[in-house]
């Protein structure tokens, strides 16, 4: 049974992300960052175990996954979903707003993947999904911050999908457009019907919608699929 770490696999993208890999058979461990009482509720409901660490944190990663492959087994996929934004303006961006963003968005995944690529590319299979951006493709307004991090995720994956191919290991990502989960909550009304009214298929999508993309890139099916961004986000921007 494939062993698949989910980050930020409690809530939101990262919940539906979890549910749907656990429904294809894998060993799902869900990690979070601080909401205690989010993932017990989560793991409740599910069944499927989860464990907090930060992302950001490099040693913390490294020592969270030897801890998992010690309990669970080989990591088999890693889903690099764990994000949060800081939005502000350039004018009024602080450095610690930007370095918060940096560390936990692209370091993230940096971190994550250095504790097991290794392994994967020793036993001959592993699949990596980054979760970029429709923001880190196009850039947004009062996101310098994010929508660095993010497109400096497209250029990681590809990278290491270099690094992996000749092993079997498979690093890809998705830019998912707007959805409908708590990140989207600091969006103002008058804001959001703007950002929606540019979405051609003329609503959000859904959590669900995310997690169907990372199945496919995640399965024997997309063996032959590595460094590839899948923009799921509506018809927005269509690049
Ligand atoms: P949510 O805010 O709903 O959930 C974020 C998850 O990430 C939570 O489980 C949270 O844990 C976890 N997390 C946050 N910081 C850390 C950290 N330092 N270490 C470990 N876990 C952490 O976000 P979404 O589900 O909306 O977003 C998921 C991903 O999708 C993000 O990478 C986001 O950038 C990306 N995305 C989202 C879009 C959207 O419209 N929603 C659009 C494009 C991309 P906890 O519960 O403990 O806080």
């Amino acid at each position: 049974m494939r062993i698949a770490v989910v980050t930020g696999g409690t809530r939101g993208i990262g919940e539906a992300i979890s549910l749907k890999l656990q429904e294809k058979g894998r060993t799902v461990i869900a990690n979070y960052g601080g909401n205690d009482a989010a993932a017990k509720a989560f793991s409740d409901r599910t069944g499927i175990a989860v464990r907090k660490w930060d992302v950001g944190d490099h040693q913390g990663c490294l020592d969270a996954c030897a801890a998992i492959e010690e309990e669970h087994g080989p990591i088999d996929i890693l889903v690099n979903n764990a994000g949060i934004t800081r939005d502000a303006t350039m004018m009024k961006m602080t450095w610690d707003q930007w370095d918060e963003v940096i560390r936990i968005d692209l370091s993230g995944c940096f971190n994550m993947a250095k504790a097991v690529f290794p392994n994967m590319r020793t036993r001959g299979w592993g699949r990596i999904v980054n979760v970029g951006s429709v923001n880190g493709q196009g850039g947004q307004i009062s996101q310098v911050n994010y929508a660095a991090a993010k497109s400096g995720i497209h250029g990681f994956t590809k990278s290491l999908a270099m690094e992996g191919a000749k092993y079997g290991v498979t690093a890809n990502a998705i830019a998912p457009g707007y959805i409908a989960t708590e990140m989207l909550a600091t969006i103002p009304d008058v804001v959001m019907q703007k950002i929606v009214a540019q979405i051609p298929v003329g609503r959000l999508g859904l959590p669900e919608e995310i997690a169907r993309g990372v199945e496919f890139l995640t399965s024997d099916n997309a063996s032959f699929v590595t460094g590839s961004t899948l923009s799921i986000n509506g018809g927005q921007h269509m690049y």
